[in-house]
């Protein structure tokens, strides 16, 4: 790799890190084209790391401890009881994640893309083709540039994998995600450490706390549940897409208020229904796995080679981890063939086994809920301990641990 051309498509999680490993493993230059300006530092959500992923991501050094976090580690499932004000806790489970505000989490990877990267934003990328030499990449404002290889972390819409795979486009799973980021009311929640899921008839609520870049504290919130299927035919679901703040229909604000106050705790309705509607993000969940994770000169990383529904919690600790491969498998090998399978085989396989048991996870917590009021706790541990189950007996909640064991 000493001395070669590398691009990069886009400068995300997946792409910041796809930079430093391209770096690490020798490249002589490296342009990153990200299609948005300086908005994605105001990405202002909650995304959480497990604390064994974190571990090997920071052994690898693609995450460090100067990346702010509220630690968390219990989660508290909760179903409304009247009007008790923070509802009726279902069963209580260890949850050790690291809570990160997405905005500081990119801002310190993108601190350390190295000097000398070429990062361009507002630089969409139209499209990209491959012949035996290398890649030419096809600006959207006109012009072309040449590179030896080409790393697509361009998220679920990726143009890379269009090229490598045309006509494989996300698949919608029947339902979306709300998500926000309110004022912390602060009172009767006891602490930082503790996460809670809110359950509901065809959904749940995942709640934590984040820190602001001031310091302070917000409550990040996402609701998962099918939108009523007038208000789904107008947001044409099959085509990939999501709602920026400020993009909601009020039919779809008002269908989300009506639901928070029909079935939350009065604590946690409090805090979704204070969130300001303009800063209410909607996403669509989509199932994605891709039959290889590189192809000739091109190579995918995070959600542009597979989207896992959220509910693994797991997609940037694949997308980090897709660079710490990428670093291994281009450092160890002599020529771009070699580099490039060695990086399929190892990602391939893992991101497969993510979109399965998302699916599955999505399946009893949205699309098949049961009578959650009825469970006990033991009834709860035992539905949760089926549905976490893997094939080969490993809890991939969280996301898979890096290396195999
Ligand atoms: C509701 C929800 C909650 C989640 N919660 C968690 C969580 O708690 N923990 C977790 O680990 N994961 C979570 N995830 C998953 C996680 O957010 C994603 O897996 C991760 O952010 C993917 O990062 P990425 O860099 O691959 O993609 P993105 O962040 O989508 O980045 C793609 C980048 O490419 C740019 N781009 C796209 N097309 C072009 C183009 N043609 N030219 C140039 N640039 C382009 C875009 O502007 C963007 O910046 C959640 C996801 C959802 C939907």
């Amino acid at each position: 790799m000493q001395g070669s051309r590398v691009a990069v498509i886009g400068g995300s999680i997946a792409g910041c890190a796809a930079t430093l490993a391209a770096v690490r493993a020798g490249a002589e230059s490296v342009t990153v084209y990200e299609r948005a300006g300086g908005e994605l530092r105001d990405r202002g959500v909650g995304i959480s790391l497990h604390d064994d992923r974190y571990r090997e991501l920071h052994e690898a050094g693609y995450v460090t401890p100067e990346m702010p976090y509220k630690q968390l580690d219990r989660r508290v499932w909760t179903v409304r009881d009247g009007d008790a004000e923070l509802g009726r806790g279902l069963a209580t489970q260890p949850f050790p994640f690291r809570a990160y505000n997405w905005g500081s989490l990119w801002q310190e990877l993108r601190r350390r893309v190295p000097e000398g990267v070429d990062y361009r934003s507002r630089a969409a990328v139209a499209s990209v083709s491959q012949d035996p030499d290398g890649v030419t990449v096809r600006l959207a404002g006109g012009g072309e540039e040449r590179h030896d290889a080409v790393v697509g972390a361009d998220g679920y819409r990726s143009v890379v994998r269009e090229a490598m795979f045309p006509h494989l486009t996300p698949l919608y799973a029947g339902y979306v995600g709300w998500r926000g980021a309110g004022s912390d009311v602060g009172g009767s929640w006891p602490d930082d450490g503790e996460a809670r899921t809110v359950v509901f008839p065809g959904g749940h609520c995942v709640i934590y706390r984040i820190l602001t870049a001031d310091g302070g504290s917000r409550v990040n919130w996402v609701l998962y549940t099918a939108p009523p299927e007038e208000l789904a035919e107008e947001l044409n679901l099959d085509e990939p897409t999501s709602l920026a703040p400020g993009r909601l229909s009020s039919q779809l604000t008002t269908h989300l208020r009506q639901l928070v106050a029909k079935h939350f705790p009065p604590y946690w309705a409090e805090s979704i229904l204070g969130t300001p509607p303009d800063s209410t993000i909607l996403q669509p969940i989509y199932d994605l796995e891709v039959p290889g994770y590189a192809q000739g000169r091109l190579c995918l990383a995070g959600d542009a080679a597979t989207v896992a529904r959220p509910h693994i919690g797991g997609g940037s600790v694949k997308a980090l981890q897709d660079a710490a491969a990428l670093e291994s498998a281009w450092r160890e090998a002599t020529g771009w063939d070699a580099a490039m399978a060695a990086y399929d085989h190892g990602r391939t396989e893992i991101g497969t086994a993510m979109v399965a048991q998302a699916r599955r996870l999505g399946r009893a917590q949205v699309e098949e809920t049961p009578e959650w009021a009825a469970l006990d706790e033991e009834q709860f541990q035992s539905w949760w301990q089926k549905q976490n189950r893997t094939p080969d007996g490993r809890s991939g909640f969280g996301g898979h641990a890096l290396r195999r064991g």
